[in-house]
This record gives C-alpha cells, structure tokens and sequence, in this order.
C-alpha cells in the first residue's frame, strides 16, 4: 500500500496520490473550517502528520497534548488525525461523542505488535506484577493493564507504583529509557518496537554528526537504546519540541519521525534542523489527507466504536495515567499544548 509520499511529504496529495493545485488546497481547507463550525466539531492532529492536515487542526499535539484536548473539548464530534489507538483513546476520554478517523489505514505497527492474548501470556510469566501499557496500545491491552503512560509522563506513571516490578509493554526502546531513569525499579519489558524509530542505526547517527559536528543529537526514546544512548537528549515529541525551540544553539539533528522534524523546520527556520537518511517516516501517520478530512465531516464516516465489555476498564487506565499527569509535581514541568497554533488560511 502507498502513501504516494517522496523524501518531503509537503507537496498537496489527495486520496489517490495526486497533486492538489494550490488554489484548490485552499478552497478545501476553507470548506473544511467551514464545516466544523457548522457541526460543532473540532480537529486534532498529531504533530507526525502532513503539514497541511496540520494546518486545518483547531490542536496540534503529541499523544498527552491531544489526549488532555480531548478530555476537555465541548464539541460534537472529534475529527482525530492520528492513528487508531489515538482516536479510541478519544473516544474512551468521551463516551458520549463521535470520534472520526478520516482514514482507517492509520493503524500503528508497534501498537499490533501487541494483543490482548499476548499480554495475557506475558503477565502469567510475571504473576502480581502491575502492567503500565504504552498509550500505543489497543484499548483490549489498556483493559487488560494498571495504568497507561504516554512518552512523557511514563518515568512518573512506573515511579507513582509502590512495587518495585513493572510489566511495561509493547515498546522496548521507551521501556529500556524508563528503567535506565528508575534503576530501583524492575521492568519486565515487552519485545515491540516502532518500526519508523528502529530505522535509524548508530551508523545513520556516526554520518550526520560527522556532517554536523557541531549540532545538538536529540532522540526519541522510540529509538533503539543503541541509538537514543549516542544523543545529546532524549525526550518524547513535546520535549523534544521545547528542548530545540528553548536552545540557544543553533544546529540540531533529531532522530524521531520526519513530521516533527519538517514542522520544527517551518517553526523555528532561523535554525537548522535535520535528520537521519533514509528520512525516518511513519507512512500510517501519512494517510490523513484533506479530501479524507472533508469526507468525514461530510458523510459521519469511520466512527470509532470501542466494545463495551472493555470501555470502563480501559477508561481506568487512561484515568490513573491522567491522575498522575495532573498531579501538581508533574504538571509544572511537563504540560504542553503543542505548537503555536497557526493561522488557519481557511479562516481568513
Ligand atoms: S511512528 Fe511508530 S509508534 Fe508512531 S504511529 Fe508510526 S509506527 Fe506507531
């Protein structure tokens, strides 16, 4: 299957891969603001996302930043331009809403990587032992688990555990990062993995720091160990946004997704900011396009539909997470609202 997408994704695409003439680009995103407004809805994408479904977003986030609109929206329905487990988490912060996901290709391979079976398995190799899943999970895993954690907050979500074994599951990059910052803890880490972050080598790291000696090395900590270990930082998608926009240097080299990267370029273009070759890109972060926007808006499609012998459970984890995040120790550090919303052209 394919996103139609080359070395830059900025280029106007609609659903079959074609480009979409500038003036047309407009007419659609005015359409689209348009819309929202008529059927009080609101529009979340994710940072990964193509720069002009970016645009038309009332939020821009990471998976905490989107999570905490969520919760807190007034409107009808959420139009989410994320992948699968990002919408069904709407849905479970608002049970009473229509979630839309404008395309249902965007589903997430390291969330697949990882059934209800599986952890079920896993847990009775480690009996007792609470599990904190990735927000990169199915809500059958969230029901199945303690707590959920994002990127952000899963040193704080494993440490607010009183035991001292964790099950943390599926992302062994993001696990192996929290049991290096909580050594009195021990995790039990699942063997999933993003398949975006695990392209880049410490190879693709040892070229671009000879290219760009003397550049910042920032990672996410989706990254393989062997490559988050050769960074300068590692945060989640927020921290690395705020870690590049807060330094007073001025070359950066980021080994996390291509669409954070390309929408760091266009906020802060004083500075430059690069990453690794092949670019490391998410192709289900991809598939959101305008025309599938505007046709969920249209025709109601794609509802998100979570069964309900899971919801409460899996609401549970997202709440004991959100208790956490919202404590007042987490929430003056890390509390992010994504990045300065754009003027939306349609809006004009
Ligand atoms: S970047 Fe990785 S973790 Fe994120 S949606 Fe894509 S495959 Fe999943």
């Amino acid at each position: 299957m394919t996103t139609g997408l080359t070395q830059s994704d900025n280029r106007h695409q609609d659903t079959n891969g074609k480009t979409i003439p500038a003036r047309d680009v407009e007419n659609l995103k005015k359409e689209i603001k348009k819309l929202v407004k008529e059927r009080n809805a609101v529009i979340l994408t994710h940072i990964y996302q193509r720069l002009e479904v970016q645009d038309i977003a009332d939020h821009v986030g990471d998976s905490l930043a989107l999570s905490r609109f969520a919760a807190k929206t007034d409107a009808d329905i959420i139009v989410f331009c994320g992948v699968h487990f990002m919408a069904e988490t709407a849905k479970l912060l608002n049970p009473g809403k229509t979630v839309l996901l404008p395309d249902l290709q965007s589903g997430c391979p390291m969330a697949d990587m990882i059934s209800v079976d599986d952890l079920r398995a896993f847990k009775a190799e480690h009996k007792d032992v609470p599990v904190v899943c990735y927000v990169n999970s199915s809500a059958d895993v969230k029901a199945e688990s303690d707590s959920c954690c994002t990127s952000t907050n899963a040193v704080q979500v494993v440490e607010s555990f009183e035991e001292k074994e964790i099950i943390f599951v599926p992302d062994k990059g993001l696990g192996v990062w929290v049991q290096e910052q909580l050594p009195d803890k021990k995790l039990h880490i699942y063997d999933g993995f993003c398949p975006t972050h695990y392209q880049i080598t410490p190879k693709d790291v040892f070229t671009m720091r000879n290219k760009y000696p003397d550049a910042v090395v920032v990672a996410h900590p989706e990254c393989d160990p062997d490559v988050w270990r050769l960074a300068d930082f590692v945060g989640s998608t927020s921290q690395i946004y705020k870690f590049v926009s807060n330094h007073l240097k001025q070359q950066f080299i980021i080994l996390s997704e291509q669409g954070l990267v390309a929408r760091m370029q266009r906020d802060m273009s004083h500075k430059t900011i690069v990453t690794t070759f092949p670019l490391p890109l998410c192709p289900n972060m991809k598939y959101h396009k305008l025309e599938s926007v505007l046709n969920a808006l249209v025709n109601d499609v794609n509802k998100i539909e979570i069964k309900p012998e899971v919801f409460s459970k899996a609401a549970r984890t997202i709440t004991r997470m959100f208790n956490i995040t919202e404590s007042n120790s987490f929430k003056n550090n890390n509390l992010w609202e994504g990045p300065k919303r754009q003027e939306v052209i349609a809006s004009k």
